[in-house]
């Protein structure tokens, strides 16, 4: 187990911005990564990290499903795809590799997206408002985009009232 380090998009623009490969083979790298991974989002005290943000370009992802109730329910998506969105909604997001920033963000309420897991096995979610925004979000990452790209406005000191989520 380890913390791994953040890349921020101050220092490493470069690398998130690329698209990541799919894993065509669990590993048992790809599973200490996965487990360092989820070491280093609870660390942090995010909701979500793509192993893109630690430097591994693979289409990999972690959420914790658990931090609304603050306790830690951690998905791993391996491969993940979405297949089906629909409605909209507009929240505050952040980003661990966009440090001190946030902004409001439209995205789809509802999302079905299918996944591996670290077994091979393949399933299917369907998600709604925060947990559709990070599937969102994350899967973003893999494909080299950041929220930032996207926000409708950004979000000052100001702004008060308003939370990061993630
Ligand atoms: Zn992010």
């Amino acid at each position: 187990m380890a913390i791994l380090k953040i890349l921020t998009e101050e220092e490493a623009n470069d690398i998130l911005r690329k698209t990541s490969k799919p894993v065509t083979e669990i590993t048992p790298k790809i599973e200490t990564l996965l487990n360092d991974m989820k070491d280093t989002l609870i660390k942090a005290g995010g909701v979500g990290l793509a192993a893109v943000q630690v430097g591994i370009l693979r289409r990999i992802y972690i959420i914790d499903a658990g931090v609304e109730e603050d306790k830690h329910e951690i998905i791993e998506f391996i491969n993940p795809e979405i297949i089906a969105a629909e409605g909209t909604q507009e929240d505050v997001e952040g980003c661990l590799s966009v440090p001190g920033r946030r902004g409001m963000v439209k995205r789809p309420m509802k999302v079905r997206a299918k996944f591996q897991d670290r077994n091979g096995e393949w399933y299917e979610i369907e998600a709604e408002e925060l947990l559709a925004r990070c599937i969102m979000h994350e899967t973003d990452h893999l494909d080299g985009k950041l929220y930032v790209d996207i926000m409708s406005r950004e979000l000052f000191d100001e702004d008060d009232g308003e939370e990061t989520e993630e």
